[in-house]
């Protein structure tokens, strides 16, 4: 077994597992620096990618699966006593990982799948931009009141040409008692066909007339009757309009659309642009010529593709006489290479011969490396071969590095409010999630003139919404391989960056943090190999993504809630993120943070259940190492312990059960997307319930009440002291008859998933304590601070 080991580890170290295009070679053949005997194969083909149920044994193969870099999803199962985790691998990797007792139980997701919901995207986001062109032309079908039984009412349908489209908005405008009022229309769509949008609200004064616009600039204007007809619309529910978002929105879609929110709603928005630009969707421009590892040579531009290094090309030739020598020669973006030749006239160069050639010869347009740190003493044959960056995405998605941007919704953004933070997309592949925050942002403007708890939330707090952290690894997602994970940096060395590793760079968002890191020797991330769906680059905090999060977080200090949007899986999970390799996690909330965490919770997956009854099971609400694995180094893990934000994880995509099959079913990074649209409603519906905690805590100032059970008194042997408390609060508490400061131990939980601790009172003991609720308010506005002694006290008396 260890001898097995020590083979895969060397593989990894030669780069020869993980990611595409692996190789699983026999052991003992991999000798990666070793000149002689080296085997010429055939370079590996790419090979395709599909998400699987993996079966894992026991712990040890759970492990396996972090060392081998195998790109786990965010999903783990436990079925008949046996963990289930879905895995995006390849056919090779499979093979690895049957050696180590795991089964593939069940094909999830394949690659054409995945390449339907990009045919899906293109067809409606190509919708939206012709529908969305120009200026729409807007009919009012109808505009009524009524009263009935309990109020009078407005009601309004109109029909927009571009209504096809979800990010069309009309807002009717009338007046009711020289007052001007205003709302959005809700957007009917049945069975996917728009019908018309409309709304209905209460008025106090019946208006004459009502104005329709467009935020595409259409309008209409209709004189208001009265309704006559026989079943009049009696529905007396509030008006709220959701359901913004129509297909999965690229970076630049996304930017736009928040932009234009910005330009819109002036008074409440404003778009914030992140200092640390990315890395872009940009690469230089690559070839491996050849067929075999001996002999081929990987050839690389120094420019970037866009800029030049998709045009050069590269000739290995037999020049066609014998007896001659190697040469280059580089005219333009052209580079020939003759091969030197022996008396036969038979090419004899090496893979190393021309790779040194390239490198004196053609520097200024290329570096050529051997293939996979090969020795390089395979004869070059001749070919040719046309570089390129092998990026699909259409010509006006931008090759530059790319500034990150933030939502900042609120009435008053001047850092007097509690911020809110929401963001998505660290993984680029998790489509769903960055819908989530557009759709809230939307939700936020488009019912703040009509509804009132709106108003509340973006009256009284400053939100902030990241819809993508990850804009470079998205393109990549959207136009060139679904199933990216990471950024677009790469950090490899030479021996693993020739192209058939492209998909494999990268550096893991979610494990690029600085607390509990991979690199203070937490698990659930690999600081050595660059291809592993877990790297966690090459330092802490070296990614710019990574830092625009921590800039956010100190740049506004009011944040104090956030929510890091992952999919799949229906999780609802915070810190501990991470443990050590003997499963010693970073520290746990206090009993009375984790209270606070469970209590927002029940809110907040209240909410989302109220879309289509999704529930968030109790098995996948908690701690993070508690319900999924060790994620070292992810960002919720820095906010919470450096920043102390109280920070939620979601994993959007609830399974959904099969009711045939009598089994619940994954539903992937990107499914069909009637599917999304259901996750992004109902997962806004989440986040919106987070603004409601927030707010709700914002205008708590009544200090928490708390009490010890049992009380002072006389006992004839050792008490268990627990503590009663109204709310969530942390107690901070002394056993030495010391006044209790913010240094005080704080009561902890009994253990995972408990409750809160009680303590054992052995000998005569005086506890003083008070508690603190989540908005900091401190019982019977107790100063630790100062020298007050308005704490609470009680002695425990036992008897000798
Ligand atoms: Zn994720």
């Amino acid at each position: 077994m260890r001898n097995k080991q020590n083979w895969m580890r060397k593989l990894l170290m030669a780069g020869a597992v993980t990611g595409l295009g692996l190789s699983v070679a026999a052991p003992g053949l991999s000798q990666p620096t070793a000149a002689i005997g080296q085997p010429n194969l055939p370079l590996p083909k790419q090979e395709t990618v599909s998400i699987v149920q993996l079966e894992i044994p026991n712990d040890k193969a759970k492990e396996k699966l972090f060392e081998l870099g195998i790109d786990l999803t965010h999903r783990i199962h436990e079925h008949d006593g046996k963990m289930e985790v879905d895995a995006v691998v390849t056919p090779s990797e499979i093979a690895s990982l049957k050696l180590h007792g795991i089964q593939v139980k069940d094909t999830l997701i394949t690659e054409s799948q995945w390449n339907a919901r990009t045919a899906e995207r293109e067809a409606a986001s190509q919708l939206q931009s012709t529908l969305t062109a120009s200026e729409d032309t807007i009919k009012i079908l109808r505009a009524s009141h009524y009263t009935n039984q309990s109020d009078t009412f407005l009601y309004v349908e109109a029909k927009t040409s571009a209504g096809d489209t979800a990010s069309t908005a009309l807002t009717a405008n009338w007046t009711e008692n020289g007052v001007d009022k205003s709302a959005t229309l809700n957007r009917f769509v049945d069975y996917g066909e728009y019908i018309y949008h409309y709304f209905e609200v209460p008025v106090t004064a019946v208006p004459s007339s009502v104005k329709i616009t467009s935020n595409l600039g259409g309008t209409a204007s209709s004189a208001i009757t009265e309704w006559l007809g026989a079943d009049k619309p009696g529905n007396t529910k509030k008006h709220y309009v959701t359901n913004f978002v129509d297909h999965y929105m690229t970076p630049a879609e996304l930017y736009e659309r928040a932009e234009r929110l910005a330009d819109e709603f002036p008074d409440l928005v404003e778009i914030i642009e992140m200092p640390n630009k990315t890395n872009g969707y940009r690469r230089v421009a690559q070839a491996t010529v050849g067929a075999t590892t001996n002999s081929a040579v990987v050839v690389s531009s120094k420019a970037w593709g866009h800029e030049g290094g998709n045009d050069i090309s590269v000739e290995f030739k037999n020049p066609g006489t014998s007896n001659s020598p190697l040469n280059v020669a580089v005219e333009g973006k052209n580079i020939s290479v003759n091969l030197a030749t022996d008396a036969d006239g038979k090419t004899s160069s090496t893979a190393r011969q021309v790779v040194d050639a390239l490198n004196s010869e053609a520097k200024s347009l290329v570096a050529a490396a051997t293939y996979r740190g090969n020795a390089g003493t395979g004869v070059v044959v001749p070919a040719n071969a046309k570089l390129s960056d092998n990026l699909n995405a259409p010509e006006n998605v931008s090759r530059e590095p790319m500034t990150v941007k933030a939502i900042r919704i609120g009435k008053h953004r001047d850092g007097s409010k509690p911020g809110v933070l929401g963001y998505a997309q660290e993984h680029a592949r998790e489509w769903v999630t960055p819908l989530v925050t557009i759709e809230t942002a939307e939700r936020l403007l488009r019912n703040y003139a009509h509804d009132g708890e709106t108003k509340q939330l973006v009256n009284n707090l400053d939100i902030f919404l990241i819809p993508s952290v990850n804009p470079d690894g998205a393109n990549y997602s959207f136009y060139d391989f679904n199933m990216q994970r990471k950024n677009m940096t790469n950090h490899c060395a030479p021996t693993q960056s020739d192209p058939g590793y492209r998909t494999s760079w990268g550096v893991d968002l979610n494990r690029n943090h600085s607390i509990g890191s991979a690199f203070d020797g937490f698990v659930g991330a690999s600081t050595t190999n660059c291809l592993s769906g877990t790297y966690a680059g090459p330092a802490e905090n070296s990614e710019p993504e990574a830092k625009n999060l921590v800039w956010l977080a100190n740049q506004f200090e009011n944040i104090n809630l956030a929510m890091n949007i992952h999919s799949y899986g229906g999780y609802f999970m915070w810190s501990p993120g991470a443990y050590d390799p003997n499963r010693t996690t970073l520290p746990r909330p206090s009993a009375g943070e984790e209270a606070f965490y469970w209590a927002a919770s029940d809110n907040i997956l209240n909410d989302i259940q109220d879309h289509r009854g999704t529930v968030i099971l109790p098995s996948r609400t908690g701690p993070i190492p508690d319900v999924l694995y060790s994620a070292a180094g992810n960002s919720a893990d820095y906010l919470w312990y450096e920043k102390g934000i109280y920070a939620w994880n979601f994993e959007v995509g609830a399974d959904l059960w099969d009711k045939e099959a009598n089994r619940w079913r994954a539903v992937g990074f990107q499914p069909a997307y009637e599917e999304g649209h259901e996750e992004a409603m109902e997962f806004a519906n989440g986040l919106i319930g987070l603004l409601k905690v927030a707010y709700s805590n914002s205008k708590d100032k009544q200090p928490p009440s708390t009490k010890a059970v049992p009380g002072s008194g006389k006992f004839n042997g050792p008490v268990h002291v627990g503590f009663d408390t109204n709310e969530a609060a942390t107690i901070y508490y002394t056993l030495d008859g010391n006044r209790p400061t913010f240094k005080s131990q704080k009561l902890q939980l009994s253990g995972t998933r408990e409750p809160a601790e009680t303590l054992k009172i052995e000998k005569t003991t005086t506890i003083n304590w008070f508690a603190v609720d989540p908005a900091g308010n401190i019982e019977k506005n107790y100063n630790p601070l100062t020298n007050a002694k308005n704490f609470n006290s009680v002695t425990i008396s036992i008897k000798d």
